[in-house]
């Protein structure tokens, strides 16, 4: 496709009063009515001084108006920006100074800050949209009531957004992504997971990362299909409208809730065509236990910012749990070793992809982008993966999460899944903590079971000795409540990592 919107304006042609977004005891739009409103506010954003290529940057809640105001910009060709609603006055000079936008839209409560970050910055103007679809953007739509722009005509390589990563590893980079990156990844994901026209979606995702804004919003635009738009994950909720609905996508947090709630049956699950779950690794057992309450097997995929969706479990055929499946339609995957070598199946290597869904780099980093392609094109993932005779991927951890102790290189992942399996343990997370004679010590952070004996350093350090090489054994075992973890449920191991470094 060339241009993003045309593609996703001309699915709902013809089926224009269908719903497109339901919030749960408030508005209900329909997919003419988004198109409409997306059309004016285009017209607003041209008025506002917006030109194609401007970027605009949005730190906003949930709300249909907040999903128009980002076709509005795919439609004007202007390069939509969002931002975590959790980042503060550091980090969002960071992202004005880096991207500098042509308009900011905030949330009331964040205006004043936005202001004087604004101001400092030569004068971007600044607007806001709060959580009910008002705000000084929607009287402007009111007051100025401006014509419906025309989509501006854009070819495939003309960058649709810029998304920043989620800062996992270190400083969050703006991934350039064009309208033939999003546009091929949403059609590779319809065709991969069989969307239906029919389809209802229970949408509990933040939209200002890749699974909540693209995959999410994508697949079901292509179809035409509803939206149950909720303002964030609610476990009550979704058990509520689960009956009404056939796909939910959800990080493994959001599993993990569900299974604490009686009324998840097969039952409740029977109008369920598909469960989806990506962002973070979900464990084994939470797969297993899903599949025992509700009959339905997971289907955990695996992307990121900088690629949208690369590899996915499959529709039809075996739902692999510890395993990401094969590479999506038109994507390619391979594990490499530190020479660049293909691996053969069982190895654990650098994990790379290419295909059209792939960034064309970092946002005013051109160094940083040379270094994460190699010399035929493939992206440099940070991942460690390993792929099966079959050819089943798994993720295995991260590059920069990698232990390396006396010489040996040590996976987290191998290591937790060890210390998981223990009685009286709910989880882990390894990591490496520096040390004088090996370089790193491998050490682990458990989080107990609430009931049950009382672990301690030295029981999990016992037990763990019969089962692993000694060198992957923890030689100190911390206990907290919870692990630190980002919006999008990965856990933050830079910060166990500084937390425990001393
Ligand atoms: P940063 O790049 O700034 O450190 P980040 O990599 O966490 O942050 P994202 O692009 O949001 O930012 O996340 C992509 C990463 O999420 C992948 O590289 C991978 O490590 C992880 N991930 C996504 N899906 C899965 C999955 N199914 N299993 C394991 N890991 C996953
Ligand atoms: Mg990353």
């Amino acid at each position: 496709p060339e241009s993003l919107y045309n593609l996703l304006h001309e699915r709902c042609q013809g089926r224009e009063d269908q719903v497109c977004m339901e919030v749960p005891g408030g508005q209900s739009w329909t997919y003419g009515q988004v198109h409409e409103h997306a059309a004016r506010l285009a017209g607003l954003l041209a008025q506002l001084g917006v030109q194609p290529g401007d970027r605009v940057a949005v730190q906003v809640e949930k709300s249909p108006e907040a999903i128009s105001l980002y076709l509005a910009c795919l439609r004007a060709g202007a390069v939509f920006l969002p931002l975590n609603t959790a980042y503060m006055r550091a980090e969002l000079e960071y992202f004005l100074h880096d991207a500098e936008p042509a308009l900011v839209v905030v949330r009331p409560a964040g205006e004043e800050t936005m202001r004087g970050l604004a101001e400092a910055q030569g004068g971007i103007r600044v607007e806001t949209l709060d959580a009910q679809g008002g705000g000084s953007l929607t009287r402007a739509l009111a007051e100025q009531a401006p014509e419906p722009l025309a989509p501006h005509p854009v070819k495939r390589d003309d960058l649709a957004c810029i998304l920043y990563t989620s800062g996992t590893t270190g400083r969050p980079k703006g991934a350039m992504l064009s309208h033939g990156n999003l546009g091929s990844n949403a059609l590779a994901l319809e065709s991969a997971w069989g969307w239906r026209d029919d389809d209802v979606l229970i949408h509990a995702l933040p939209i200002f990362h890749v699974h909540g804004l693209f995959v999410a919003i994508h697949c079901a635009m292509l179809g035409a299909s509803k939206i149950y738009f909720l303002p964030k994950f609610d476990a009550d909720q979704v058990i509520k409208l689960i009956p009404q609905a056939t796909v939910l996508m959800g990080v493994p947090t959001f599993y993990t809730r569900l299974l604490q709630q009686p009324e998840l049956t097969p039952e409740l699950c029977s109008n369920i065509r598909l469960f989806v779950s990506g962002s973070a690794p979900l464990l084994e057992e939470t797969f297993e236990q899903w599949h025992e309450r509700t009959g339905h097997h997971i289907l955990e995929r695996y992307g990121m910012t900088e690629t949208g969706m690369n590899i996915s479990n499959p529709l039809e055929g075996e739902r692999r749990p510890g395993t990401v499946g094969f590479p999506l339609p038109g994507v390619h995957a391979r594990v490499v070793d530190e020479q660049g070598r293909e691996l053969p199946a069982g190895e654990v290597g650098s994990l790379q992809v290419k295909g059209p869904n792939v960034f064309s780099g970092y946002w005013r980093l051109p160094e940083k982008t040379a270094e994460e392609f190699t010399d035929d094109g493939y992206f440099i993932t940070g991942d460690m993966g390993m792929v099966s005779e079959d050819g089943y991927f798994a993720i295995v951890g991260r590059a920069k999460d990698l232990v390396i102790t006396g010489g040996y290189n040590v996976y987290p992942k191998e290591v937790e899944g060890f210390i998981d399996a223990l009685d009286g343990v709910r989880e882990s997370a390894v990591i490496g903590l520096p040390h004088p004679d090996f370089g790193e010590q491998v050490a682990a952070v458990v989080v107990p079971e609430q009931s049950g004996d009382k672990l301690d350093e030295s029981k999990v350090i016992g037990q763990l000795k019969g089962e692993l090489a000694g060198y992957k054994v923890p030689k100190a075992v911390f206990f907290v409540d919870e692990l630190p973890r980002n919006t999008m449920g990965k856990v933050q191991k830079n910060v166990l990592r500084e937390q425990y470094a001393s």
